[in-house]
Formats: C-alpha cells, structure tokens, sequence
C-alpha cells in the first residue's frame, strides 16, 4: 500500500489528504500537524475576535472526527523534526512528547507560514500579541473578556491589521494602527488605501502612517508603544501584523531548493526540488499566472487549489497550477476593496505598456434605491489590450468581489479589452446596469486609448 505521509494540518494538508481519499481510498495517508486545530479558517479570525463568530469552533471547515471518518489518519499537536529523503523517513514527537518514525513513499510539506516577530524590544510584554493561530485568536479573546481594555494598537496596517482593527472596535476598544509604509494597504494604490483609511477613520480609528515602532516599554501598566519619527502611544493591548514568512525550516534542512523570501520551489506540478516531495501553500512559491514568474503570495484561496492538485498528482492525474493574479476582497465595516493582477507600475516592471484609467458608477440602475458608487480602476496593455489588472472599491452591497472575479477570469484566459465589452453579464436593475460597471470601464479604457 502506498504510503503518504503530509507535513501541516491547515489548507493544503487537510486538501491533498481529502483528494487523495477521493481518488484513491487504497493510499495509507497520515497527515501530522503541529497545530491542535486541523482544518480551521484562520481567515475567519478577525470575525471570530470581532464577535461576529461567537463560537471559534465554527471556523473548522471540518471537526478532526469529520476528517478521521474519511479514513486519514490524523497525528495532532505532533511536530516534524526531521525528514530522511534518501531513505524516506519522517520523525516526529507526537502529542505525548514521544518520538515516532513513519516511512513515506510519497511526502507533502504544507507547514504553512509564520507570522514575522519583528525586531522590537519589549515585544514580550503582557498584552501584546502576534497573531496567527486559533490559540492566538482564542487568547486574545480572553483577554478583552478578562482585562477589558480600553485602548489598543495595532502595529502593522496591511489587511490582516485592518481586519482586526474593526473586530476591536467592534469590542468597543479604541484602535490606532501605525504603518512603517507611507499608506495602509499596500496591496493596493495608495488613492484605494486613502479611502480605506477614510473608512476606519470614520469608526473612530486613528491611522499613523510612515512610523516605525522602535521598542514598547510598561509604564505603570500600560503600554507605551514608542514610534518614529515623534510618536508615543498608551495602550492596555497591541497586536503585531506585520506580515508572514513561509516556515522553510525543515525544507531547508532536507537541502530542498527555495526561493523568495526562502519559500519552497515549486514546480507547476507542485513538486520539490526533491522527486517525490510536493509542497504548496503558504510555504512556498506560486508562479504568476501572467509572467509564469514565481512570486511569494500567501493565500487562503491558492493553499486551497495548491492542495487538490498535489492530492491529484500523489494519485497519477497530471494537473498543473495554472498561477496566481492575487486576487483579494476585503471587507471592512460595510466597504470591500478588491484587488487582482497588476496595478500601472507592477505592469510596467513586468515589461508591458500599462494604460490605467479610473471610473467611478453607481454599482446599479440608480432609480432602483439604495444604489451605491463604486470606484474602479482598470489597466491593460496599450499593446496587445489585453486586460493586466484592477482595483474595486464600493458598499458591501454593491457586488465588489463578484465583479473582481470577473476580471479576474479574463486576465486568466487573457481576454482583451473589447472583448470583454461584449460579454454577455448578467443584468437586472437592482443588481447591474446593461452595461456591467466593469465593462463601463473598459469602455472609458478604449476612450481614452485612442486619445493617448
Ligand atoms: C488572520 C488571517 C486572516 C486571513 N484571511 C485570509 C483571507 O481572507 N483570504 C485568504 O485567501 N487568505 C487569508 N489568510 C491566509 C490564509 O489563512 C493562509 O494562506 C492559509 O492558511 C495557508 O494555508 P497552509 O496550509 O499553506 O498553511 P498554514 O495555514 O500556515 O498551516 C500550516 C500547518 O503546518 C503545521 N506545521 C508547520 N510546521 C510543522 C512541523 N514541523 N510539523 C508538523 N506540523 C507543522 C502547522 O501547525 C499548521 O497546521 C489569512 C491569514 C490570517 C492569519
């Protein structure tokens, strides 16, 4: 019997033992994860800590019961500590510290990424927390239960940051967030993050953008969070969310090739450098759908279709990972921003002739109320007008991500501007116009081509 032994219990472990069961239930498939929640939506964090979610146990995509039943043996709070390749072994210490040696004929490494601690004196002090995990989430809610602050800090503005800093408004906390980068969100244009910035400001958020946190120190039991340039800020919590690393250690220790920022290389069939060896996730690279160039983005959505196609490969179906554009929504309070592909200046790194134009509509027939504005701003290649990227940003109610996707599907199949004009989208008043606003903006796209 083939043995397949999966390293991590979150998104692509959980994805490539489900498939491997769908495909083949002859394969003897262990998945051993550090972690005590298998199969949890850490995206769904923010939510839970903003008392949407009320129970954490809601966010398990799976209970571990539901995943033993499908027959993958499943090895909790058990820890990896070194991989054999050349006579393909695993050892680990289980969940009551003893040492245990599987052997593999097939290995996936799914070990995810780990939350960057930054370089901060004072960053150990109580009520201060550097998010990633269910535990993390469960310790933070209890700490608002128990100490109820009153003020908190949110280092780190990207959009994990954002997300939380309205979960603790929601708590009733007063938030400030301080962003080393110029503007919040970087992920998209700064005009995008002005306006997401508006939004939080509007809560009752305070955003210090361009400061860098240099130490915290406790002043009769508060916080104080010392910034550069001239910021001190009082705090009763604070929570780090300054980004992640993909967790290589192991990787690089079994001499497996990595790239950016020491993710893991991949092929587009998900194989390591190492034959035998898969690896997806947050763990390592993803190849860029339009460049076919690696680049490192960590996402819930890729780990997702990184895990099926290992799961299908380890069962002799040839499947290749068709790339990544970074697709995103976010949503706070009742705005989404969205994002996919590639804003002007990444265009233009990326070696194309970028047109970008901004358009602002309502998201549907205006006399059908309430109907809401939705900024758009759309790039394509002046060149071949093929469609590179966008950004979206509107009400909750106006369909943001939907309309994110759909240009996220035709940078995918590489349709050009006037083709997409012409497709055929749904439309009824209270939803679209018979022009969708993404075609409107294709549109004023090919206007303004022929003027420049
Ligand atoms: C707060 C938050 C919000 C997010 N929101 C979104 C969102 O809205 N949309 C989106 O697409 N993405 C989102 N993400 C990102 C998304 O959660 C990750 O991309 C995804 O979880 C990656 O899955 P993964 O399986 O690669 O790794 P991870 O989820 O990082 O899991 C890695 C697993 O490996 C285990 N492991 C590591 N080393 C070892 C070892 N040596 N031995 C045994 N086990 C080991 C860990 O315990 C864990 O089980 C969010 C992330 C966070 C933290």
């Amino acid at each position: 019997m083939k043995k397949i032994i999966i390293i991590g219990g979150s998104d692509v472990g959980i994805i490539t033992g489900l498939r491997i069961r769908e495909l083949d239930k002859n394969m003897d498939v262990s998945i051993i994860s550090s972690n005590h929640f298998p199969n949890f939506s850490i995206c769904g964090i923010p939510f839970y800590i903003g008392g949407e979610i009320k129970n954490y146990k809601d966010l398990a995509h799976r209970t571990a019961d539901e995943i033993r039943a499908t027959g993958l043996k499943l090895y909790l709070d058990s820890t990896v500590t070194n991989v054999d390749p050349v006579n393909k072994q695993v050892s680990f210490f289980d969940s009551d510290g003893k040492a245990g040696l599987f052997a593999y004929d097939n290995l996936v490494l799914g070990t995810g990424a780990k939350s960057i601690r930054p370089d901060i004196p004072g960053l150990e002090l109580p009520g201060i927390f550097v998010l990633r995990w269910i535990d993390g989430a469960i310790a933070i809610d209890s700490f608002i239960k128990e100490k109820k602050p009153i003020e908190a800090v949110i280092i780190g503005g990207g959009y994990i940051g954002l997300e939380i800093t309205e979960a603790l408004i929601r708590r009733g906390i007063k938030v400030k967030v301080i962003e080393f980068f110029d503007h919040i969100l970087t992920t998209v244009d700064r005009e995008f993050g002005e306006i997401v910035k508006k939004v939080l400001e509007e809560k009752g958020a305070q955003i210090f953008t361009g400061r860098k946190v240099e130490k915290i120190t406790n002043e009769d039991g508060r916080l104080q969070i010392h910034a550069t340039p001239d910021l001190t800020i009082a705090a009763d919590m604070a929570i780090v969310a300054v980004g992640v690393l993909p967790e290589t250690s192991l990787a690089k220790r079994m001499g497996i090739e990595t790239g950016i920022k020491g993710a893991i290389t991949v092929s587009r069939n998900m194989e390591t450098s190492i034959q035998n060896i898969y690896a997806g996730g947050d763990c390592t690279e993803s190849m860029h759908a339009v460049t076919k160039k690696p680049v490192y983005i960590a996402l819930g959505s890729s780990a997702h279709k990184h895990g099926r196609i290992i799961g299908e490969n380890i069962c002799g179906l040839k499947n290749e990972y068709p790339g990544t554009l970074g697709t995103q929504s976010i949503k706070l309070f009742n705005t989404v921003i969205a994002r996919t592909g590639f804003n002007d200046q990444e265009a233009m790194e990326a070696g194309f002739q970028p047109l970008t134009i901004d358009f602002e509509t309502w998201d549907h027939k205006v006399y059908y109320q309430p109907a809401y504005i939705i900024r758009i701003r759309f790039t394509a290649d002046r060149k071949t007008e093929t469609i590179l990227g966008c950004q979206i940003i509107g009400s909750i109610k106006a369909e943001i991500s939907k309309r994110i996707d759909i240009i996220a599907v035709s940078i995918y199949k590489g349709v050009t501007v006037p083709e997409f004009v012409q497709l055929d989208l749904s439309y009824t008043p209270p939803l679209s116009s018979p022009w969708d606003p993404v075609q409107m903006a294709a549109s004023v796209w090919l206007n303004k081509k022929k003027t420049v």
